[in-house]
């Protein structure tokens, strides 16, 4: 019979004694990172207020957003400026907007709204973004969940679904340092996906590259060139790029930008420009200042590295000594995330045990569509904000606790 290890009970009573308050549920940028940012407060200063045609920026008007830095993060992200939009200050409207507009009035080519589409679905590879699965479900799109497999997306069921339920619209993508199993999509993943014969001549590849640049190691990983791959194998309107300046100067006060082929463009841009008469060019401006070139934002990138790779390592190290034989996690590149696997029926449970002990982690299930993770295993950890010492505090209580929520489930199960 599987008894509860004294050591153990004895580990938990201590943790919840220490009365901890630690909050570890979400990926924001530190203070710390958002100060190496600080200087674009005083920008673009008494004055400046034209963009290098001599436009003033202080008016409305420019509704693609400024060329300078959609030509800065169009080389970043492989995209000609001309098929790149600056329109917010964050990423995730531009994704609802698409899909409003998508749903409203039908993408281009495509055989009208999707409203209209009988079960309209969307594929999401899990664990993902949870923000992904609240608009999806907030508009009313079902969501299939497709895991991921132990070498990377799986092509076989993607391939499979697409081909033959024409209700099945689209698919959410982070192709970078995904959020949060910190996966990249390989040239060949990419291939398969821009190629795959689709039962819905309208599919969309919703491409949210939100860390193209946020590396953690000297040998990034490579941004692929999605829109090009797209159109050479025929399919040049399936991706719809989008990234953000969010988890790079400000979040929420940052430059949401979309990419697209030209057909993509002109459909989002004519939706776009009944919502508004223009985005907010001073602060993009700000942001050109900011960072001159994109050799200057891979040089400010550097910088976040440098705060992020230490509470990484931390994470990683707890892990090891702590659960190693008995859990397994990601050992991210880049991104913001590591994805826990604390084992089946384990979840729910060790994250409920943190929180009487006063650490707070993503909900158990976020990761996954209608909060459902059917293994009920996935724990999403977020190292970037809390102190050194929170974290590396916060991570060994969680570490006690997936322990002991595996040992009560284990001397259950006899
Ligand atoms: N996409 C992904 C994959 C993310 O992890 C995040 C932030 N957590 C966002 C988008 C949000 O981006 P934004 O602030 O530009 O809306």
């Amino acid at each position: 019979m599987t008894h509860i290890s004294t050591d153990l009970t004895t580990a938990y009573a201590e943790l919840v004694a220490r009365g901890l308050s630690l909050d570890l549920t979400r990926g924001k940028p530190s203070p710390s990172q958002l100060d190496l940012s600080n200087a674009m407060l005083g920008l673009p200063g008494d004055g400046d207020y034209r963009d290098a045609a001599g436009t003033d920026l202080r008016n409305y008007g420019g509704p693609d957003g400024l060329p300078e830095l959609r030509a800065i993060m169009g080389e970043l992200l492989g995209i000609p400026t001309d098929q790149l939009l600056a329109l917010d200050t964050t990423s995730l409207p531009l994704m609802h907007e698409v899909l409003v507009a998508a749903l409203l009035t039908g993408v281009p080519h495509g055989d009208g709204p999707w409203r209209n589409v009988e079960g309209v679905s969307f594929l999401c590879p899990v664990p993902g973004y949870d923000r992904h699965f609240a608009i999806c479900e907030a508009l009313g799109i079902r969501m299939i969940a497709v895991p991921f497999t132990d070498t990377g997306l799986d092509l076989d069921t993607i391939r499979s679904l697409v081909a033959n339920d024409p209700s099945i619209r689209g698919m959410w993508t982070v192709p970078m340092y995904s959020n949060p199993t910190g996966y990249s999509l390989t040239v060949e993943e990419v291939e398969a996906l821009v190629a795959m014969p689709t039962a819905a001549d309208d599919f969309r590849i919703m491409w949210d590259n939100a860390y193209a640049v946020h590396h953690l190691t000297d040998d990034p990983d490579p941004v692929i060139d999605v829109l090009g791959l797209a159109a050479a194998a025929g399919h040049p309107d399936r991706p719809i790029v989008f990234a953000s300046t969010s988890k790079v100067t400000f979040a929420g006060g940052g430059v949401g930008f979309v990419g697209g082929s030209p057909a993509n463009i002109a459909w989002i841009r004519k939706h776009w420009s009944a919502r508004t008469i223009g985005p907010d060019k001073l602060n993009q401006l700000r942001h050109v200042r900011f960072f001159g070139d994109a050799a200057g934002v891979v040089a400010h990138m550097a910088k976040h590295r440098a705060l992020l790779e230490p509470q990484f390592e931390a994470v990683l190290q707890i892990l090891e000594e702590r659960l190693r034989g008995v859990a397994s996690w990601t050992r991210p590149r880049g991104g913001y995330f590591i994805s826990l696997d604390a084992g089946d029926g384990v979840a729910t449970r060790a994250i409920a045990l943190a929180k009487e002990a006063g650490i707070l982690v993503t909900a158990a299930g976020a990761p996954f569509p209608y909060g459902d993770d059917p293994r009920d295993s996935t724990i999403r950890l977020a190292p970037s904000f809390p102190s050194l010492d929170e974290l590396r505090a916060g991570i060994d209580g969680l570490c006690t606790c997936v322990l002991l929520a595996q040992q009560e489930r284990a001397a259950a199960a006899e």
